[in-house]
């Protein structure tokens, strides 16, 4: 089943926004990754806008906000944010290794966030509730990035710039230090692995390779 929440004036809406411009059934938005959600309008009168620009359909980060008529809406407001990250194990040699298992992972997540530009082919992706792409090519290691939600997902059909704001959503929350959790940014990740440290220098976590 996907996630999915209803937005509009009728109160059997997921989220009702009780304002006369609001069309009884104003627009949908749907997870489909942990971080990223399709936004779409149902030809409301009053319309659906990001940053004042009408909008049919667009993807957004849990972080990002939009305008049901005149109304400014939290994409947080409306989903529950996904868990944080599991709390570092207090036992230093414990640390070592969970600071080592999760920078390990980061190589695929590195890799997706690189592959996925280069699936020119592609103009439509059909996400199905097995996590599997029909109509595309999903990258090694992409399910990495995609994380848990993506295996939850219903079927879903979202086109490649779409596909692009997705994993563009996830490579933002999920290429980070796993011990100070600041953004690696572009570096590749085998440079990480030869530089073996985190390059926040108030980090100096050193990642054994
Ligand atoms: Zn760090």
């Amino acid at each position: 089943m996907l996630n999915q929440w209803k937005i509009g004036r009728k109160p059997d809406n997921n989220y009702v926004i009780n304002n006369p411009e609001v069309s009884k059934r104003h627009a949908t938005l749907t997870q489909v990754s942990d971080n990223a959600f399709l936004l779409e309008d149902h030809n409301s009168a009053a319309g659906t806008r990001v940053n004042g620009v009408k909008i049919d359909r667009i993807v957004l980060g849990l972080n990002d906000e939009f305008q049901v008529a005149s109304v400014t809406v939290k994409v947080k407001a409306i989903v529950n944010p996904p868990p944080k990250p599991a709390p570092l194990p207090s036992l230093p040699s414990a640390q070592a290794i969970f600071i080592q298992t999760e920078f390990l992972k980061l190589e695929s997540i590195w890799n997706a966030h690189k592959k996925v530009q280069t699936i020119s082919t592609v103009t439509t992706l059909v996400i199905t509730a097995a996590g599997t792409l029909i109509g595309g090519t999903l990258a090694p290691g992409m399910g990495a990035l995609l994380g848990g939600t993506f295996a939850k997902l219903g079927t879903m059909i979202i086109d490649k710039p779409e596909a692009i704001k997705v994993i563009e959503y996830e490579f933002k929350e999920k290429y980070i230090c796993p011990k100070c959790q600041s953004h690696f940014g572009n570096t590749p990740f085998s440079d990480l692995k030869k530089q073996n440290k985190c390059p926040n220098p108030r980090c100096k976590v050193v990642f054994i390779t």
